[in-house]
């Protein structure tokens, strides 16, 4: 098994950096280390950066279809390699094969979508704005764009970016997680089979001290960022104040309501798939339950449900329907809140610290119940399959308890009932909002729509917004 070190790419090459600083990259699902990953710092960022604007003096120039050409040649290796893809994703990531190709497929629907970029950027002309005189706007390319994306999406989040970004004429610096480094390689290295000139996208491996230099680098346009509030907040600032343009996306607390008029199996499904699909470590992962009314017989079918997850090895072993945490480090965090919970008197209708397999990073599907808003456990994101039950004697209770939130990401309920479904998505306070789906994230066409904590910016990554924020606008005014 490969231990070796992970490349770097700039300029179109795959190199090595001279840092004697490396991160263990390891497959969760054994704890075995897979792959050495550079900790960069700002000498390597500036040669990236440097790469994507020698490149951008002819990206920025050429064609639309020129672009779209290699974009649609890419979307083509993509999917010719999608199953090595998704077996990366489940390398190094953890998440079982069909949860990776659901990862690799979001992805692969937003370089669908940048192969429309002539459409979707072209700009609008009004003759005769004033006697003898037109108007027409245009969308032109901002510059050098980075993106910072977190461990939990390695083929999707970079995805929400690159492609885009792009495909408007950008060149692009990726800064992947270091815990999955793989996968971008492997994306980045099937651009380059379709055609990407060289510098164009760039890749620079490490951890906050990429981030910070890329945050400062005067030659840098804009900073997509995804990850956690804190360092979300801190890119914002950082990068703000380096004047930089930002769309930075953080943490969550999501919940999954439930009127006693829903649909009993097809609501239970989704509340499985949406607390523990992927360990729980999804943006969109429902993490708050809340049982209006039946709350009792709603925990003892979940907690029933929770007792049939086969928890395994995703890497070797097809029958494993949820996997590990990323890390050793995720897993101890996990455990010791799951303590918490029990040291402060809540009740652990399902403790997922029990029969866990003895190698790799796992916790099993666990259910903290009699939660109220007070707690802890309800404010902080945990990211991971530890769901959190609540009481709610009505609708209201419950919107009044989620708009205490700091965050605001996304909230899910489940009823058949039309009025109710109105009032919730009116009232309540985040971005994405579900009626009867457990995983409300918004595809390639629409804004990944966070709100409060969850994000901090104007513009966000995807749909029509994400070609704006990669572009800027132009009016130009004629007489002749
Ligand atoms: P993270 O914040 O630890 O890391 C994200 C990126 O920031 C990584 O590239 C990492 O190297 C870098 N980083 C980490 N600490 C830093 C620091 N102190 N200074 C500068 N850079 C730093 O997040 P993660 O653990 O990789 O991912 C999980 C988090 O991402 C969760 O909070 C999850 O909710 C969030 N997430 C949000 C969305 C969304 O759309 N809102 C989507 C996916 C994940």
């Amino acid at each position: 098994m490969s231990t070796s070190s992970v490349p770097l790419l700039l300029d179109g090459q795959w190199t090595h950096p001279k840092t004697q600083s490396f991160s263990p990259v390891h497959n969760p699902s054994t704890g075995e280390v897979i792959g050495q990953v550079p900790l960069c710092g700002p000498a390597e960022v500036d040669a990236a950066v440097q790469s994507a604007q020698r490149a951008y003096a002819t990206w920025s120039k050429t064609p639309v279809y020129d672009r779209v050409a290699i974009l649609f040649k890419y979307r083509h290796l993509l999917n010719e390699n999608f199953e090595e893809l998704s077996q990366i994703i489940v390398r190094e990531n953890g998440k079982t094969i069909e949860e990776a190709r659901g990862d690799m497929r979001r992805g692969l629907e937003v370089a669908d979508y940048a192969c429309s970029i002539g459409e979707l950027a072209k700009g609008e002309y009004l003759p005769e704005l004033a006697s003898g005189i037109d108007a027409h706007t245009s969308r032109e390319p901002i510059g050098v764009c980075a993106g910072i994306t977190p461990f939990n999406f390695p083929a999707m989040v970079p995805m929400w970016m690159y492609p885009i970004a792009i495909a408007c004429g950008n060149t692009f610096v990726l800064k992947p997680s270091e815990k999955v480094p793989l996968t971008a390689n492997r994306l980045a290295e099937l651009f380059l089979q379709a055609g990407l000139p060289d510098g164009v996208f760039n890749i620079v491996h490490g951890g906050r001290d990429v981030v910070n230099a890329l945050c400062t680098h005067s030659g840098i346009a804009s900073i997509s960022f995804v990850g956690s509030t804190g360092v979300a907040r801190h890119v914002y600032t950082e990068a703000c104040q380096h004047g930089k343009r930002v769309q930075s996306a953080g943490g969550a607390k999501n919940v999954l309501l439930v009127l006693p008029d829903a649909k009993p199996d097809a609501t239970l499904q989704a509340i499985l798939s949406s607390a523990f699909g992927c360990a729980g470590q999804r943006c969109m992962a429902g993490s708050l339950l809340m049982g209006v009314g039946n709350g009792e017989e709603l925990r003892e079918q979940v907690v029933a449900a929770m007792d049939e997850l086969v928890l395994g090895n995703t890497y070797d072993d097809p029958a494993a329907q949820m996997g590990p945490v990323i890390d050793g480090q995720a897993r101890d965090r996990l455990f010791a809140r799951i303590e918490d919970a029990k040291s402060d008197g809540l009740t652990l209708a399902r403790d997922g610290r029990q029969n866990v397999p003895a190698d790799g990073f796992f916790v099993g599907p666990t259910l903290v119940d009699q939660v109220d808003p007070e707690r802890d456990i309800f404010r902080d994101e945990l990211f991971g399959p530890v769901l959190s039950m609540l009481h709610p004697k009505t609708l209201d209770e419950a919107l009044e308890w989620f708009n205490r939130l700091p965050f605001g990401n996304a909230a899910t309920l489940f009823t058949q009932d039309g009025g109710a479904a109105r009032k919730f998505a009116r009232e309540v306070e985040c971005g994405m909002i579900g009626i009867n789906i457990g995983v409300p994230a918004p595809v390639a066409l629409f804004p990944f729509s966070g709100w409060d904590e969850s994000f901090f910016g104007d513009l966000h990554v995807q749909g029509r917004e994400g070609m704006m924020f990669y572009t800027r606008q132009k009016t130009v005014l004629s007489r002749w």
